[in-house]
């Protein structure tokens, strides 16, 4: 078997929502040389083949892979953790095992625009995150420059779904919030 294991290594609530729970997980070997072929065989996900990660969802949950990590945001509780993975482990290996019929596919998908992620920030403009503007912060979120956690207004409880989408971006996009 290509992927023998998948361990948890950490879970907790949600930031934004407690209901629900973030997993982190280890891959018992490097999966890097799949991701690619992981990618061509998959529709909807986003691929960053710098870091490299790949980012798909399942319902409300959202799911990225590095080469030798997982990481999963709103899974519903530790049982939802646990099946995900299974399910996780079942597609490498099923990729790899089908790679002969698959196309590598080495190109970035699709990721949000400095203004969608600007349109969930508080525009205070208060430069508290060390930037001039929301948006300078914003983009620099984008290129993984900036760190959301710098953006202490967005922690305030009106901004708390906000906070969520921009997790989800970051998430998205490969780079730990
Ligand atoms: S701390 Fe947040 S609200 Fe203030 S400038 Fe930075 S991004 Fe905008």
């Amino acid at each position: 078997m290509y992927l023998d294991d998948i361990i948890i290594t950490y879970i907790q609530s949600c930031v934004a929502d407690s209901s629900k729970v973030r997993f982190k997980a280890k891959f018992s070997r490097d999966i890097g040389d799949i991701l690619p072929y992981v990618n061509g065989a998959l529709k909807d996900v986003i691929y960053n083949k710098n870091i490299p990660s790949l980012t798909l969802r399942k319902e409300f949950r959202i799911i990225t892979l590095y080469k030798d990590q997982l990481a999963v945001s709103k899974a519903i509780n530790e049982t939802d953790a646990y099946d995900i993975i299974d399910e996780l482990k079942e597609l490498i290996n099923n990729v790899h095992e089908s790679r002969d019929k698959i196309e590598p596919l080495d190109e970035m998908r699709s990721k949000p625009t400095a203004i969608e992620i600007y349109s969930y920030l508080p525009k205070q403009n208060c430069r508290r995150c060390g930037e001039v503007t929301c948006i300078a912060f914003a983009s620099k979120l984008l290129s993984g420059q900036q760190n959301v956690k710098r953006c202490l207004p967005l922690y305030e409880a009106d901004y708390k779904e906000k906070l969520e989408v921009i997790e989800d971006f970051i998430q998205m996009m490969g780079y730990s919030s």
